[in-house]
């Protein structure tokens, strides 16, 4: 059976015009990820990894090649249909969480429902069950401040799925956070992807990756290798004591 593919890029290329001199970022990049896959895509800094993150979430457009993201072909649409793409289909973590400030975190995740219109009760609902499926129910009303930054990125991840998005693309998702809190932020990821959900995470950390079915990597603005660890309709690799992260209260001495 052949799957759904939710990107597919093909010979994208990216060259910053500095107006001195010009940068390729990417240089031929052709990658196809299918639904229910979690692929770790890998690269020291200055690869081209942020760049081809932003192509994948239609922050930027690539310079030459194309890009479908679940079978829409990204080239030709308007900066409003960009953004309405970027709201219905992707859920968007970053390493620096950017959540809003001095606004729960139940309101942080229903944010994306109400550039969504979706009614204020199953608004509600939904955003309740988000947070609930990332352990943080009983932190509905708390602002992202009293949180800490394990637990905020937590609520990005509530509030990436709240949509119910064709794929989670995180750059870096766990590039503030230590080792406890990575480790628990990765088995979300995890358990999302069990659920069947398509993840993409961008990151540099060798560690981060043995989470994903598949690691991509990338030099130069290419891709150098391509791993399939495990089937992407199996469970993925370190999927271990799941209930723990997601379920159980939370410890103060963890950032
Ligand atoms: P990574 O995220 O892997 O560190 P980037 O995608 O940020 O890599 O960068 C890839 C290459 O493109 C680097 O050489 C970087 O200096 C260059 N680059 C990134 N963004 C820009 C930009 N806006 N203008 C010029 N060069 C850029
Ligand atoms: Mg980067």
């Amino acid at each position: 059976m052949t799957q759904h593919q939710v990107i597919k890029l093909s010979n994208v290329t990216k060259i910053y015009d500095t107006g001195t001199i010009k940068v390729k970022a990417l240089r031929g990049v052709s990658l196809s990820i299918e639904q229910g896959d979690f692929v770790a895509i890998v690269g020291a800094s200055g690869s081209g990894k942020s760049t081809l993150m932003n192509i994948l979430g239609c922050l930027d457009v690539p310079t030459a090649g194309t890009y479908f993201l679940d079978g829409i072909n990204v080239r030709h649409l308007t900066q409003y249909e960009l953004a309405k793409i970027r709201n219905h289909k992707i859920g968007f973590v970053f390493q620096s969480y950017n959540l809003v400030p001095r606004t729960t975190a139940l309101r942080n995740v229903e944010l994306p429902l109400i550039y969504g219109s979706v009614k204020k009760k199953e608004r509600h609902r939904i955003a309740m069950q988000s947070l609930k499926s990332v352990g943080l129910a009983k932190f509905a009303m708390n602002f992202p401040s009293e949180l800490s930054g394990g637990m905020q990125q937590r609520v990005t991840i509530a509030r990436a799925i709240t949509t119910n998005p064709a794929m989670i693309l995180a750059d870096e998702p766990t590039g503030a956070l230590d080792t406890v809190s990575s480790d628990r932020v990765m088995q979300i990821f995890s358990r999302l992807s069990l659920e069947g959900r398509t993840i993409v995470v961008i990151t540099h950390e060798s560690d981060v990756a043995d989470y994903a079915k598949r690691v991509v990597e990338i030099r130069d603005g290419k891709i150098l290798s391509d791993h399939r660890i495990v089937e992407v309709g199996e469970p993925p690799p370190k999927l271990r004591r799941v209930d723990r992260s997601a379920n159980s209260p939370e410890k103060t001495n963890v950032s």
